[in-house]
């Protein structure tokens, strides 16, 4: 374990991960240094608060390492490459992310770990998996990169069976001594390749999740990509009598969770020697029903399944779930065109999901694209397509990709970033639409050029469709 009193401690970003952890820090008697890159009225307030405490704060400097540094616990979304970091290696000082801190001060003792990442559907499954869990009669939470932080759930009042922890790439990416009792990836699409540097640095960061698994490694058996979740499986260490199980939404193998005439069936954990398969519950009950859910049920149902529980409480939970605001959300309709706000699709890989479920669509998309291209996305869509609206700063890509694989589809490209721009793209889609069609906004794209996040953007498309209506 590692011995914090007395160390000197630096913290790198102030917000939802730093504060907290400067807090914990400054309790278990380390010096606390907190340098942030920003100096604006929430940066002072939060660094008034903690300076109170007796922790010593730099704001608008977060590039140079404070002296006498033993270690740093970073923010996650702190890309690697950073001026401090490379000090850091310079000084042979290790690099902690909010996940690394929360492992190591209780980790393991507060509750095994069922532990989620992926492209798309982290939030989604580790919800219906907290759901499952709860069915089961046991004690726990969604927690990680979703509600309840890390460091609360381990350090906090509240007692825990087991944990549904959600992690992105980046906590990951910090946290190298995490052992999970069990952990899923669900898909590997190129998002975040500006942050990692490379498709390979990206799934690298991904497969960690499966260092050190306990009882089971869960991977796609239908995401083939290379390199596919199944590759991450085989080149993690894991521990000896850890199994690899794959989900799927064709027929399941042996090892394998998967769909049989509408029906999830388990044939990895079977109780029932005389049988080869375990029926779990109907598609139906999943909600919604779309393919990319149901592999996020499968995927849920395995990490549950791996932890023990039985077949009726993953019937019960998966009921018992309901989506997240901005996940496909019907949000209106006006003049027979149906509005959807899947606000959440912020990369590729998300909005070829929705775009996949609906037709004819009037697509309204753009922001910021992290260094994704968008042919495959466009090429696969335009037959859908009754027209697009172009929002946000990289929007260009988008239109480029159009007049490659979709020229005969109208685009409306509005020269515009701020907040109002929903309102005028509304209006622009309704005049495209034609009755039957669906307006769907699914950005394929991050939201912070415009917006605070995906959540005020959907909202805005949200307010934009009621004043439609009105
Ligand atoms: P995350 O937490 O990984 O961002 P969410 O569950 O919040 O995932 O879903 C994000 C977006 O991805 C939503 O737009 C949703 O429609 C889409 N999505 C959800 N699950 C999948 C999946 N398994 N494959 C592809 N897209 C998905």
């Amino acid at each position: 374990p590692f011995e914090f009193q007395g160390k000197h401690v630096t913290v790198a970003g102030l917000g939802v991960s730093g504060v907290p952890a400067a807090k914990v820090l400054h309790g278990l008697g380390a010096r606390v240094t907190v340098v942030n890159d920003g100096d604006d009225e929430r940066a002072r307030a939060q660094a008034a608060e903690l300076e109170q405490l007796g922790v010593t704060v730099r704001l608008g400097d977060g590039a140079t390492l404070p002296e006498g540094t033993d270690l740093i616990v970073t923010a996650p979304g702190w890309k690697p490459d950073k001026p401090l970091f490379a000090a850091a290696g310079r000084a042979g000082v290790p690099v902690w992310g909010d996940v690394e801190l929360a492992w190591r001060l209780r980790g393991p003792d507060a509750a095994p770990w069922l532990a989620v990442t992926g492209t798309n559907g982290k939030t989604t499954t580790v919800r219906m998996l907290a759901a499952i869990l709860e069915a089961a009669g046991l004690r726990t939470a969604a927690v990680g990169n979703i509600g309840v932080s890390l460091l609360d759930a381990v350090l906090g009042e509240e007692r825990y069976d087991v944990l549904a922890v959600e992690l992105s790439s980046y906590q990951l990416h910090w946290a190298p001594s995490l052992r999970a009792h069990s952990a899923a990836v669900l898909n590997l699409a190129p998002d975040h390749l500006d942050w990692h540097g490379s498709m390979e640095a990206y799934a690298a960061d991904k497969g960690r999740i499966y260092e050190g698994n306990r009882v089971a490694c869960v991977y796609n058996v239908d995401a083939g990509d290379k390199p596919s979740t199944e590759d991450l499986v085989r080149e993690a260490d894991v521990e000896e009598g850890c199994r690899a199980v794959g989900f799927t939404l064709g027929t399941p193998g042996p090892s394998q969770l998967g769909v049989v005439e509408g029906i999830l069936v388990d044939r990895a954990f079977v109780e029932n020697r005389q049988k080869n398969a375990q029926e779990l519950a109907e598609v139906s009950d999943v909600n919604p029903p779309a393919p990319h859910n149901i592999a996020n049920a499968l995927a849920a149902a395995a990490l549950a399944r791996a932890f023990g529980v039985p077949a009726g409480a993953v019937r019960d939970g998966l009921r018992a779930f309901t989506p997240d605001a901005h996940r496909i959300a019907h949000v209106g309709d006006v003049d027979g065109v149906a509005y959807i706000d899947d606000s959440k699709a912020t990369n590729t890989h998300a909005a070829q999901a929705s775009l996949a479920a609906y037709e004819p669509i009037v697509w309204i998309a753009g922001g910021l694209a992290k260094g994704a291209t968008f042919d495959e996305l466009v090429a696969g869509s335009a037959k859908r397509l009754r027209g697009v609206v172009l929002i946000g700063q990289d929007r260009a890509l988008i239109r480029e990709a159009l007049a490659r694989h979709a020229p005969e589809v109208p685009v409306v490209d509005l020269d515009r970033t701020d907040t109002g721009a929903m309102l005028q793209a509304v209006r622009e889609a309704r005049r495209l639409a034609r009755p039957g069609d669906t307006v769907l906004l699914a950005p394929a794209c991050a939201s912070m050029d415009m917006f605070a996040n995906y959540n005020k953007r959907g909202d805005a498309f949200a307010q934009a469709v009621r004043e439609l209506g009105a």
